[in-house]
């Protein structure tokens, strides 16, 4: 079976995506954060699994804020940049999207 081809013969990568989309999107305007404490640990900034617990992706978006308030020497640049960006679920800059933020317990008291 072969991969799906748009009209001009690239391969599909997502919903009317193709690899050169995404690539340009990877590479376009974005800034040189040399330094950026995401980079050793990319999955705990990533969207939320389909399978995954809320609770799991809340903890894990939690621990990527973290390093982003507490750990990375670039993290004014890369807030800038991200009010330009749509974080797609990811969390961008230290900002957690909404939808994967943890909500305190009812107490149980
Ligand atoms: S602020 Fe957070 S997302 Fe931005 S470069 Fe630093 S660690 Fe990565």
């Amino acid at each position: 079976m072969t991969e799906p081809r748009t009209r001009q013969g690239a391969r599909k990568e997502g919903p009317g995506q193709t690899w050169e989309v995404l690539l340009t999107e990877i590479l376009t305007n974005r800034p040189r954060l040399a330094g950026a404490a995401c980079a050793g640990s990319p999955e705990l900034f990533d969207p939320a699994e389909p399978d995954e617990h809320p609770d799991s992706v809340g903890y894990r978006h939690l621990a990527a804020q973290k390093t982003c308030l507490y750990a990375c020497p670039v993290l004014d640049e890369c807030r800038a940049w991200a009010e330009t960006e749509k974080g797609r679920g990811r969390v961008l800059a230290g900002l957690i999207p909404r939808s994967t933020r943890l909500t305190p317990r009812e107490d149980v008291a």
